[in-house]
């Protein structure tokens, strides 16, 4: 690390300023970044009562001299960058000079620290912003600094902070963020004596976001390393059967820097489209890296937003990338008896994940969903009307080597090449349908069923405006309907099994038009419309015994979806049980 320096006033004035303390935990995440641009692999956070009374972050990083210390706690100095040019190429985490002068203004703020070579360490004090003379202290090479009394010289903004666990959970959620970014740095952190994390130095991210996060989505993530418009991305991300009612799981970091990054979250949400119910968001660490030069971390005190060159193409870009690996992953839930507290949750070494047999096998690319494949028959195709010969190729996707029966009429039993498969029958028709209707609705050739008495629906105004420019949308997806006279309507033609009362199918289409019209975008809102339809449609039913041919008629029908895995509702439509997994709860492993 070079020297501290003061930094010229022309680069002072470039620098985005603003209150970096706002409370203990933007106090922890300012210790652990100069920690970590001190190059330490070993970090320890200690706080009392949630950091009010005491924050003491002590690293094994290079250290500073007994001259440069009293520099450290200077406004504007810095051993990170020189000139304004450098703020181009930023690479350390710190590069205002201003986060110890802040805290050494706020606090009570006392800095031990022995540079590597120097026989002794330094002990320096800095009250309410007034140094006091350094004394040499016997210590190891690194730096331990201690925050006491936040706020103590400032009683109204301390009267601002929230319950001591408030806080003291924050310190803990900025630790966890940084631990994510650097696996091989171990982080223990103790409120007063009592550990609350202790995460030890590992090879790889994954191991490290499952040590983090230790949930059971993080077992066995999605996991990606994608290159999109020259940013590498790297994404643990939790497989459709695991979400959470808000964006909270999620994780999103910038040259390994915590950020909040709304779009980011947003492209996830259109990745994962229907594989997940409407409400329900992903869980998820991600990881973008980018040259520096077309990062601006810059624009906020606390570098909590960054702007990135291209944010909007690499949004679009990224989540078609996401979106594209998670139809082609094999999303198959794992069975539960996986979570036998016998069972390793990985084997062979640490905590790498199963590989699966099927990963040779994943297909990247959607499978096009042909006429002939997709036999679109309803009812009748999967309960008698089974065609005589088949396009097994299809079912290679989802593994299946024969179809064994039925279970409570309900379920589909099938041996797999990996083991075996349970399908729902009804999720997996609604997402034949689904698809189906999809297509339609992107340009395919719609399919009607004439009624045999037109019906007439009367509408109010506005809602008639809206069934009237929703003539074309609703003729694609099976509904013949024409205008006649003002406000009313006669609809000659429905999607074909549709079931039940046709008025009002007609009517909940119209409100998810006016509901999606001004939030989602044309592809969104053709995915919802499919869905609410696909739900109309008469698919087969759970407790609806099928014919063996049926049966590998669905089967191979599903394995042609571009997405076989979930129903439009985000339920899987098929679970399977491996063979080592069988194999185990037999004592054969
Ligand atoms: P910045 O990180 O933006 O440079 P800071 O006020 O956080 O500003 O720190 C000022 C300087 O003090 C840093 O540039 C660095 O040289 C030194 N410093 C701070 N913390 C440490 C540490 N834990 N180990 C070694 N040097 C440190
Ligand atoms: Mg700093």
């Amino acid at each position: 690390m070079t020297r501290i320096a003061r930094l010229p006033e022309e680069v002072v004035e470039k620098i985005a300023a603003g209150e970096v303390i706002e409370r203990p935990a933007s106090i922890v995440k300012e210790l652990i970044e100069n920690s970590l641009d001190a190059g330490a692999s070993s970090i320890e956070v200690v706080y009392q009562n949630g950091g009010k009374r005491e924050i003491r972050v002590t690293d094994n990083g290079c250290g500073m001299t007994a001259e440069e210390l009293p520099l450290s706690v200077e406004h504007h100095a810095t051993s990170k960058i020189r000139g304004a040019e450098d703020l181009l190429t930023i690479h350390s985490f710190g590069f205002r000079g201003e986060a110890l002068t802040s805290i050494g203004a706020v606090s009570r703020l006392r800095i031990r620290s022995r540079a590597g070579g120097e026989s002794t360490g330094t002990e320096m004090l800095c009250e309410g912003g007034r140094r006091s003379a350094s004394a040499e202290v016997g210590m190891s090479t690194g730096t331990s600094v201690i925050v006491e009394d936040l706020f103590f010289n400032t009683p109204a903004r301390r009267k601002f902070l929230k319950a001591d666990s408030r806080e003291g959970a924050e310190i803990l959620h900025t630790v966890r963020k940084a631990a994510l970014a650097h696996p091989k740095v171990s982080f223990r952190v103790l409120d007063g004596a009592r550990v609350m994390e202790d995460f030890e130095a590992v090879p790889s991210d994954q191991e490290r976001v499952h040590a983090v996060s230790k949930a059971d989505w993080s077992l066995d993530p999605l996991a990606l390393q994608l290159e999109v418009q020259g940013v590498q991305v790297e994404a643990f991300l939790s497989r459709p059967q695991f979400s959470r009612v808000n964006r909270t799981g999620q994780e999103f970091f910038v040259n390994r820097r915590p950020v909040t990054a709304p779009w980011l979250s947003y492209a996830l949400s259109r990745a994962y489209g229907e594989t997940l119910p409407h409400g329900r968001f992903p869980m998820g660490v991600v990881f973008l890296n980018l040259e520096s030069s077309r990062l601006d971390v810059n624009v906020h005190p606390t570098k909590r937003e960054v702007r990135i060159s291209g944010e909007r193409e690499l949004q679009n870009a990224l989540s078609e990338a996401v979106g594209r690996a998670i139809s082609g992953k094999d999303l198959f839930p794992k069975s539960t008896f996986s979570k036998d507290p016998m069972t390793p949750p990985f084997e062979g070494g640490g905590l790498r994940p199963e590989s699966h047999a099927s990963e040779e096998r994943i297909i990247l690319h959607p499978v096009s969903v042909s006429e002939p494949e997709l036999n679109y028959k309803g009812t009748q195709t999967a309960s008698s009307d089974a065609p005589d010969t088949l396009v097994t190729q299809n079912l290679n996707r989802l593994g299946v080597v024969r179809v064994l029966g039925q279970m409570r009429s309900s379920y589909i039993l099938a041996e797999s090449s990996e083991g075996l498969m349970l399908v729902d029958q009804h999720a997996a028709h609604e997402r034949i349908h689904y698809e189906k209707l999809l297509q339609c609705l992107k340009g395919g050739e719609p399919q009607s069923q004439r009624l045999l008495l037109p019906e007439t629906l009367e509408l109010p105004p506005a809602r008639a405006q809206t069934l009237e420019q929703s003539l074309g949308l609703l003729q694609r997806i099976g509904f013949l309907v024409e205008p006649f006279g003002d406000s009313t309507f006669v609809i000659n033609g429905v999607p074909p099994f549709l079931h039940g009362e046709v008025v009002q199918h007609l009517e909940d289409f119209l409100d998810q038009v006016e509901e999606g019209a001004d939030r989602l975008n044309v592809e969104e809102q053709q995915k919802a419309l499919a869905a609410l339809v696909a739900c109309k449609v008469r698919s087969v039913k759970a407790g609806q015994a099928l014919a063996p041919q049926a049966m590998l008629s669905l089967l191979e029908t599903l394995a042609a979806c571009e997405s076989p895995f979930t129903c439009p509702h985000g339920r899987p439509t098929l679970i399977k049980l491996s063979f080592p997994e069988i194999e185990k709860q037999f004592g054969r492993r």
